[in-house]
C-alpha cells in the first residue's frame, strides 16, 4: 500500500480568471510531484481526488492549500497499492458536483453529523435514512434501513425526491460517498419542505474509518480505478470494472470468446446477451462477428 488516495472538496467563491491560473499551477505541480487524480474547479469551489506516494502527496496538498488560500480542507485518506488514476487532470466546470439546479448553493456544513452522532441517531425509530447516490453505487453497498431514489445521475435528485413521497415531518439522514452531494441535496430537501435533515459528515469514506463492519454493509463504490473500497478502506478485491459498461463487476464468468476467467456487472449479466459474456469490448466485438479466438485457449474446461 505505497500510495495514498485523498479526497476533499470545498464550496468557496473563486473568480473566473483565477480558475485558469489555478488550473495551470495545479497541473504543473502535479506532474512535478508525480501525483495523479482528478481535480474539478468552478466558481463554486474545488472537488478533488488525488493520489501519489506519501511524501509527494503531502507536498501537493500543501501546494493546493497555498494556491486556493484554504488551509483547513477536510481530507479523506485511504491507502492503495495502485495509484487509482492514469494521470493528473484539472478541469474547469460549471459546478464541482453536477446538480443542474441554479440557485441551490451548498449548505456549508449545516446539520453535519460526525460518524459517532450518526451511529447513535441510526438507532432512533422515527427516521428515514436516505442514500442519495446513483443506483449502481447503492448496489455495491449501503447503510442498513437505507432507502434510495434509484438515480441514474445526481441531477435527477430533485425530481425523483418529489415523486418518492417520503415523510417530511420526521428526521431524514442523508449520506453519500464523501459528503459533497449531501451539501446540495440538503438545501433542495429543505425547499421541498423536509423539516429536519441531517447529513453524514465526510460521507461513507469518513464513517468507515471509525465504524468498519457496523451499519454500512458491503463496499463503497468510488469513481477511480479501485472501483470500490472495502470496510477497511482498502481497494476492492471483490469488484473490478465491468468491461462493457464501467460499473462495478462482481459476477464471475468465462469469456465466450477467449475463455479467460473474468467478471462483469449484474446489470450486464442480467441482459442474457451472449456477447456480453466476454472479458473486453474487443472480445465482444469478435464474438459477435463469429470469429475464432486465436489466442491459446488455456482455461477450457
Ligand atoms: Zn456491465
Ligand atoms: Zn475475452
Amino acid at each position: 500500500m505505497s500510495y495514498e488516495i485523498v479526497s476533499f472538496y470545498r464550496f468557496v467563491s473563486f473568480s473566473k480568471p483565477d480558475l485558469k491560473k489555478m488550473r495551470a499551477e495545479l497541473l504543473q505541480k502535479g506532474e512535478k510531484e508525480q501525483v495523479v487524480g482528478l481535480i474539478l474547479l468552478s466558481v463554486e469551489g474545488i472537488n478533488a481526488t488525488v493520489s501519489g506516494k506519501q511524501g509527494n502527496i503531502n507536498n501537493y496538498l500543501r501546494f493546493i492549500e497555498e494556491v486556493t488560500g484554504i488551509n483547513d480542507f477536510f481530507y479523506k485518506k485511504s491507502p492503495s497499492a495502485i495509484p487509482a488514476f492514469k494521470k493528473i487532470r484539472v478541469k474547469i466546470k460549471k459546478e464541482i458536483i453536477t446538480f443542474r439546479k441554479p440557485g441551490t448553493s451548498a449548505s456549508f456544513g449545516f446539520h453535519d453529523l460526525e460518524p459517532d452522532e450518526w451511529e447513535s441517531m441510526l438507532n432512533e425509530e422515527q427516521i428515514t435514512v436516505l442514500d442519495i447516490r446513483n443506483d449502481y453505487e447503492v448496489e455495491v453497498g449501503q447503510f442498513k434501513r437505507a432507502k434510495n431514489l434509484g438515480l441514474k445521475e445526481f441531477s435527477e435528485f430533485s425530481q425523483k425526491l418529489e415523486s418518492a413521497d417520503l415523510p417530511k415531518e420526521q428526521k431524514t439522514l442523508l449520506y453519500c460517498t464523501g459528503g459533497i452531494r449531501c451539501e446540495k441535496a440538503i438545501k433542495e430537501m429543505q425547499k421541498q419542505g423536509f423539516k429536519e435533515v441531517y447529513q453524514l459528515k465526510g460521507g461513507i469514506l469518513h464513517y468507515l474509518k471509525s465504524f468498519p463492519d457496523k451499519n454500512f454493509e458491503g463496499e463503497c463504490f468510488v469513481f477511480d480505478h479501485r472501483v470500490a473500497v472495502d470496510q477497511g478502506l482498502k481497494p476492492s478485491i471483490k469488484y473490478s470494472l465491468c468491461p462493457h459498461c464501467g460499473q462495478a463487476a462482481g459476477e464471475r464468468i468465462q469469456c465466450m470468446h477467449c475463455r479467460k476467467q473474468t467478471k462483469i456487472c449484474k446489470n450486464c449479466l442480467g441482459k442474457s446477451l451472449d456477447y456480453l459474456m466476454t472479458c473486453t469490448k474487443n472480445c465482444a466485438h469478435h464474438f459477435r462477428l463469429g470469429h475464432q479466438c486465436k489466442k491459446p485457449q488455456k482455461n477450457i474446461s
